[in-house]
């Protein structure tokens, strides 16, 4: 399966907010001549809501009508001052963006109250979270499964497609609990060892680490997904792997290029033209509808198997599916999606605008970077080809996976 959305805890793992619930518990502690905490001492007393952390914070012995008394100061104190010293972890905004661009959709999931847990992801992560939930009267809180189960109906999700991340025994523990993958952030509030021991089936020491993980993880899947569908699949670590191997195939064939940002940066052109009869339309040259081998990128391929390219002029679509001996797809990283939706969400979305703005059409994505199903006659997206098998006239397919982002 794919991974088609991650779930965050919110405290520890996409914010630092220990400045300001210290803040918070102080203020509450300082009304009624309590010691006062340091950030260390709120940091060990976090994981299982807010009330929780007012009772860990009082002297021992506390009655309820103290903790709840404590709770409103704390609540009061915290919800004029949420935004003051919390901050995303460094890495976390790199995370949010590299996810949303493999058309991952993401959701908040934490024990912090509702209110103040949707103020903080509207503040920091205005309109990035598919769906966020806090603590809710009447609905058990982490790590008990109900909310977790409640967003994968949301966002359509099976378990085995979420990975679950979080900074606490008390994530591990909510992730196993409702059958996803939970991935402990050593960046947060607790050690490894709890985060193994509550059940962590990866960890990750640093925010960008989850890019990598997701992209090991689909680049399995997909792989895989190719091949079962007739594919050929190759990985490559580096786009300079990529450019030798490619080389290497299409030496002394008869080699089209489809217009590519990506083999453009790859610089399999200049690198062939001294062993192959070269063209493209690209470098001047006149283009050919039939030959050896066709060289082309894809607007997104899925991780089960699919390839999208949609196309104004459509040459590079045509030779794509016909008039050659051989195919070569070849895509970075970035351009991996969970699932065909998402694959053709992000042509439509992220790769056709980007490349509208690159060719100064006068588009309106060209503008705000947004698809608005235009009726622009300078409208590049005019197809949109899905290759769910290789067409039956090629010999040979082959989609090249390169490890690293490249192209739109
Ligand atoms: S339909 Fe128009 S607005 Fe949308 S991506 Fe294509 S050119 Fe841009």
């Amino acid at each position: 399966m794919s991974i088609k959305a991650v779930i965050f805890d919110l405290d520890g793992t996409l914010l630092d907010t220990l400045g300001d619930l210290t803040g918070a518990v102080n203020a509450a502690l300082r009304r009624r001549g309590y010691p006062l905490l340091t950030e260390e001492d709120v940091r060990q007393r976090l994981g299982n809501g807010v009330r929780r952390l007012i009772a860990r914070s009082l002297p021992e012995g506390a009655d309820d009508g103290l903790i709840d008394a404590c709770l409103a100061d704390f609540q009061a104190h915290y919800d004029a001052h949420l935004v003051e010293r919390t901050h995303p972890y460094a890495g976390i905004p790199t995370v949010i963006e590299g996810m949303t661009r493999r058309g991952v959709r993401m959701a908040v999931l934490s024990n912090k109250y509702h209110a103040a847990t949707c103020r903080l992801v509207a503040h920091y992560f205005p309109g990035q979270m598919a769906v966020t939930l806090g603590e809710r009267p009447g609905v058990p809180r982490k790590p008990d499964p109900t909310s977790t189960r409640e967003i994968l109906r949301l966002l359509d999700a099976a378990p085995e497609e979420v990975l679950y991340v979080g900074d606490s025994d008390v994530d591990m523990q909510t992730a196993r609990s409702a059958g996803v993958t939970a991935v402990g952030a050593l960046w947060g509030f607790r050690s490894r060892e709890s985060l193994v021991a509550a059940g962590a089936e990866h960890l990750v020491e640093a925010p960008e680490e989850l890019i990598t993980l997701l992209d090991r993880l689909q680049l399995d899947e997909a792989c895989r997904a190719f091949e079962a569908r007739g594919f050929t699949c190759t990985f490559c670590a580096t786009a300079a792997q990529a450019a030798d191997y490619l080389t290497t195939r299409c030496a002394g064939k008869s080699v089209a290029f489809g217009g590519s940002v990506t083999l453009d940066a790859l610089g399999v052109y200049d690198a062939l033209r001294d062993k192959a009869d070269v063209h493209w339309h690209w470098k001047g040259d006149a283009g050919i509808t039939s030959g050896d081998v066709y060289l082309t990128s894809a607007n997104a391929v899925s991780a089960m198997g699919e390839i999208v390219n949609i196309d104004g002029t459509c040459n590079r679509v045509a030779g794509s599916l016909y008039g050659f001996d051989a195919c070569y797809v070849v895509c970075g990283v970035n351009k991996l999606t969970p699932d065909l939706t998402s694959a053709m969400r992000r042509a439509r979305t992220i790769a056709a605008p980007l490349n509208a703005r690159r060719l100064g059409k006068r588009t309106p994505c060209a503008v705000d970077g947004k698809c608005h199903d235009c009726r622009s006659p300078e409208r590049i997206c005019r197809a949109m080809a899905v290759l769910m098998a290789p067409p039956a006239r090629m010999r040979h397919y082959e989609i090249v996976l390169i490890g690293e982002e490249l192209g739109y």
